[in-house]
């Protein structure tokens, strides 16, 4: 019996240890491992059987517990692996249950009943495991088709001993040895096979994603190209099916650079881990250029060290990024770069260079751009900005970069600032060419600011605000003109910013007030009027010109708002002195011609005499020669229209300008202004000549006339002598405080002496 028992355990032994060889070397097949484990607890049976019947006491007592401890696990295993090959897990309920009743057939029944318990219990699960077996397995293929029956088998070789107890042993044991080693070499077999169709599946897997992969893959052993998929032949414009090595020979040597890449495999090769990435150029079949990325690892081909290439195709995506880039940093119309483009080459020169080298900037702005927009139309205006990019352009030296920075305005970088006369005549010489369009040739006045760093600035924000600055000083120039900037051109700017706000500030806290200049008759000496002159007084500043803040408010548009609360506050005086002295004169109030645009002025007039009550005789309303020639038409209507209301008008500062005549005839005025430098260089008889035509016009135009600016006797009595009706100056006095002009007022008309207006 002993060498039956030896035999057994061996061949169990050897099954058990051959089908766990099995699992080790392909570990997706868990079910050989389940398998070989139950066969190598199983092996401990027939130990247990030999250690309880010849071993001397006590060692004999250990038999039991050796073949509970093979039993147990042996069918727990073996019910696991069937499970797992069919593609299932034994439940924690049932192995709860093989336990518990393996345990109950070798514990519970006496001594001598126990092998009949044990062969039942073991027939038992046998039949089960092996029926559910052949009812998974049997179509799944050959080999592993017979397991089930196998198991039944294994099940039925219990027979003997159920039958013939200890008698049925040797049948028991050489029945049991054929079927295990059976089912094992059945389960072998099959974890192999299926080792095999996984193999199989990840090849299948493999060869899907390379071959349909976008990316090259390739491996190379640092010699030959080992491996290529479809995409590296498409990257290369090879034809499909030769073989790689004598393919690649074909391909110029610039588009698959052999030396590089066995730069880069020697790199992997000595660093396992990492990842090798490069790119660049590479002129492929056909004459193509691409712009290849690579990226390279260590792998092992064909039990081999090899370095996996993986080769992307960014041409395209490069190209559009490029493009992308491009929209964003270039000016649609002309193709030029744009203001983003300027400042970050601004920052490269200031931050870069370090003050080590000299870069001019130029901002160019065309003069009247909007006149040509208007009156050609825009498309037209964009063919002159394309047009005129384009002479730019062609003048500039190598080293110069033209940019647009939106609307009509150009910049230039030049860096190298040695050369900034040059450059100037060479941007003189491209406004000066006349520029063809469809419709014509245009010449274009441009005005240009020039700054250079680091001598006008040394950052790009300060650097642009100077040649911008500069630019605007150019523009005060006629015609195409150049200025180079000048701290205080930025300075300038800076303050024109603040003196904006401040008169924002100034009109909201009533720091703004009227001074009034009497008006006096040139013969009788009687006051005739008032003209109400705008004052500032700007904390912190003192008073200021109101050329200067009537030009801020007339650039703002807070001329509206500004102009609009002086008619108001003039009429206010003329009903307080009309109140408090029962009469008063003509009060005169100067009108910007930026008021006469809003077609509203003449309602805003009404509005007020309305509101204060006073008649439209005690109000002038002096408008100036360029309001009225600039926008004949439009002014004509309101000062009809004020003229209507029986509101004087006064045309100041005649002869300054266009002294147009015929407007004189044209607008509804009752009374012309001559102007301080017409009347300062009296008593010349050149300009006595000069000041009586002008009456002599005024007469037959049925106008008055006042001489502004009397400064002298001489002036008064030759201006009086040449015809002028009322003089106006220094002499007589300057324009007085509120106080002051009524006490002239009370004075005057007091005494008889006052014109007095018509109530
Ligand atoms: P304007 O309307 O021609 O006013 C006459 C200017 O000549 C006033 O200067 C006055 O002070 C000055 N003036 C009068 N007599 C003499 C003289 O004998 N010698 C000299 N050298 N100057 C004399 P002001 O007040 O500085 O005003 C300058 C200009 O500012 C005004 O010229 C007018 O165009 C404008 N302006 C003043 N107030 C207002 C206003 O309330 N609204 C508007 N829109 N403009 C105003
Ligand atoms: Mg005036
Ligand atoms: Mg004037």
């Amino acid at each position: 019996m002993t060498p039956l028992f030896l035999l057994n355990a061996g061949i169990y032994l050897v099954v058990g240890i051959g089908l766990l060889l099995v699992w080790q070397r392909h570990r997706t097949q868990t079910f050989a491992r389940d398998i070989g484990c139950s066969t190598l607890f199983a092996a401990l049976l027939p130990l247990g059987y030999l250690t309880n019947g010849l071993a001397p006491a006590p060692w004999n007592a250990l038999g039991l517990p050796l073949v509970v401890l093979g039993a147990v696990p042996n069918l727990l295993f073996l019910a696991s692996g069937v499970m797992r090959l069919s593609g299932r897990r034994l439940p924690y309920g049932a192995a709860a249950l093989i336990v518990a009743l393996a345990l109950s057939a070798l514990l519970l029944p006496p001594l001598e009943m126990r092998l009949l318990c044990w062969a039942l219990f073991n027939l038992s699960v046998l039949l089960t495991v092996g029926a559910l077996a052949t009812r998974w397995l049997w179509h799944a293929g050959s080999a592993v088709r017979l397991a089930g029956p196998l198991l039944i088998g294994l099940g039925l070789s219990q027979l003997p001993l159920i039958v013939y107890g200890e008698q049925g042993l040797v049948p028991n044991l050489v029945l049991a040895t054929l079927l295990r080693a059976s089912i094992g070499a059945v389960f072998g077999l099959s974890a192999l096979d299926g080792a095999l169709r996984e193999a199989g599946k990840l090849a299948a897997r493999f060869q899907l994603l390379t071959e349909h992969a976008q990316q090259g893959v390739a491996v190379t052993d640092g010699e030959r190209i080992l491996y290529a998929n479809p995409a590296v032949r498409r990257i290369y414009g090879m034809p499909l099916g030769l073989d790689n090595h004598t393919e690649f020979a074909k391909l110029p040597p610039q588009a698959f650079n052999v030396e590089l890449l066995q730069r880069y495999h020697r790199q992997v090769q000595d660093r396992p881990g990492t990842v090798a990435t490069w790119e660049g150029r590479r002129e492929v079949a056909g004459g193509r250029v691409l712009e290849l990325r690579f990226e390279a690892w260590r792998v092992e081909w064909d039990g081999q060290p090899a370095t996996q290439v993986l080769i992307t195709d960014d041409t395209e995506r490069n190209a559009s990024a490029r493009e992308l880039l491009h929209q964003a940093t270039h000016d649609k119309l002309t193709g030029l770069p744009n203001r983003t483009v300027l400042m970050q080459r601004l920052k490269e020169y200031c931050y870069l260079t370090d003050g080590a080298l000299q870069c001019t900037l130029v901002v160019l702005n065309i003069d009247r751009f909007k006149l040509f927009n208007e009156s050609q139309g825009l498309v037209a205006g964009d063919q002159l900005l394309v047009a005129f990019a384009g002479l730019l352009r062609d003048a500039l030296g190598a080293g110069a970069e033209l940019m647009r920075l939106g609307g009509d305005e150009f910049a230039v970088i030049d860096p190298d600032g040695a050369s900034v006369r040059e450059l100037g005549i060479r941007l003189r010489g491209a406004c000066a060419r006349p520029v063809r369009l469809a419709g014509g040739e245009y010449v274009v006045d441009v005005s240009m600011g020039v700054a250079i760093f680091p001598d006008h600035a040394v950052d790009a924000e300060a650097l642009l605000r100077a040649a911008n600055a500069a630019m605007y000083q150019a523009k005060r120039i006629p015609g195409t003109a150049l200025a180079l900037a000048e701290r205080r051109y930025a300075q300038l700017t800076g303050m024109a910013l603040e003196n904006e706000q401040a008169l924002r500030k100034g009109i909201r806290n009533h720091e703004l007030y009227l001074d009034y200049q009497p008006k006096i008759d040139a013969v009788s000496g009687k006051l005739l009027g008032f003209e109400a002159l705008a004052r500032w007084q700007r904390p912190g500043i003192g008073l200021v010109s109101p050329v200067e803040f009537i030009a801020i408010a007339e650039r703002t548009g807070l001329i509206s708002e500004l102009g609009a609360s002086l008619l108001e506050r003039a009429c206010c005086q003329i009903a307080v002195w009309r109140a408090e002295l029962g009469t008063c004169v003509p009060v005169a109030v100067n009108v910007s011609p930026m008021q006469l645009l809003d077609q509203g002025f003449p309602q805003l007039v009404e509005r007020v005499l309305r509101e204060t009550g006073i008649p439209p005789a005690c109000l002038t309303l002096e408008i100036t020669e360029s309001a009225a020639v600039e926008n004949l038409e439009s002014t004509q209507i309101q000062l009809n229209h004020l003229r209507g209301l029986g509101i004087a008008l006064a045309m100041d500062d005649f002869g300054t300008g266009f002294s147009s005549l015929s407007m004189l005839r044209e607008l509804p005025l009752s009374t012309l202004k001559i102007d301080r430098g017409l009347i300062s260089p009296l008593p010349a008889p050149d300009a006595v000549a000069v000041v009586t035509a002008i009456c002599q016009l005024a007469s037959a135009l049925d106008l008055q006339v006042v001489a502004e600016g009397i400064e002298t006797l001489e002036q008064a009595i030759a201006a009086r002598d040449a015809g002028c009706h009322a003089l106006q100056g220094y002499f007589y006095a300057r324009p007085l405080a509120v106080a002051d002009a009524g006490d002239w007022l009370q004075r005057q008309c007091g005494a008889g002496a006052c014109a007095g207006c018509a109530a």
